[in-house]
C-alpha cells in the first residue's frame, strides 16, 4: 500500500525508532506516546483492520502478542503491568488503517476503558 504511513515505517522510507523486527514483524516508538512505554507492534503485511484479518492471518496476530510481551519484560513494565490494544474503526480512534497492536506501561493506566 503506497499511501500507508505504517507500510513506509516497515519500508523505512518514513523514520521510527526501532525496537525489534523479523520477517513478520516491526515494532517502533509511537510518535505521540501516552504512557511512559508506548511501543506499536505491527505485521509486515498491510492489513487495514481487524476485520480485515483471514484464518491464515492467525499465526501472525499471536506472533505480535508474543512481540508485545517480550518487550514488556525488556522495557520493565511486565510486572507492575501493562496494556494490548488493537483499535478497530472510527469510533474506537483508529487512526492509521494497518494494524497495529499497543503496548502501554509505566504508568497506572486508567480504567474502565474509555
Ligand atoms: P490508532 O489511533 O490506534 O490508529 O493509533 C495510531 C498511533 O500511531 C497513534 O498513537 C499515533 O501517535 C501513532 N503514529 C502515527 N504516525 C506515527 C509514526 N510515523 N511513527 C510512530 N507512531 C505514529
Ligand atoms: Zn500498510
Amino acid at each position: 500500500m503506497t499511501d500507508c504511513i505504517f507500510c513506509k515505517v516497515v519500508s523505512g522510507e518514513i523514520e521510527s525508532k526501532k525496537v525489534y523486527e523479523d520477517e513478520d514483524i516491526v515494532a517502533f516508538h509511537d510518535i505521540n506516546k501516552m504512557a511512559p512505554v508506548h511501543i506499536l507492534i505491527i505485521p509486515r503485511k498491510h492489513i487495514p483492520t481487524m476485520l480485515d484479518v483471514d484464518d491464515e492471518d492467525a499465526p501472525l496476530l499471536s506472533k505480535m502478542h508474543q512481540v508485545a510481551v517480550r518487550l514488556a519484560k525488556e522495557h520493565n513494565i511486565a510486572e507492575d503491568g501493562f496494556r494490548l490494544v488493537i483499535n478497530t474503526n472510527r469510533a474506537a480512534g483508529q487512526a492509521v488503517d494497518h494494524i497495529h497492536l499497543h503496548l502501554l506501561g509505566g504508568r497506572k493506566l486508567g480504567g474502565p476503558l474509555g
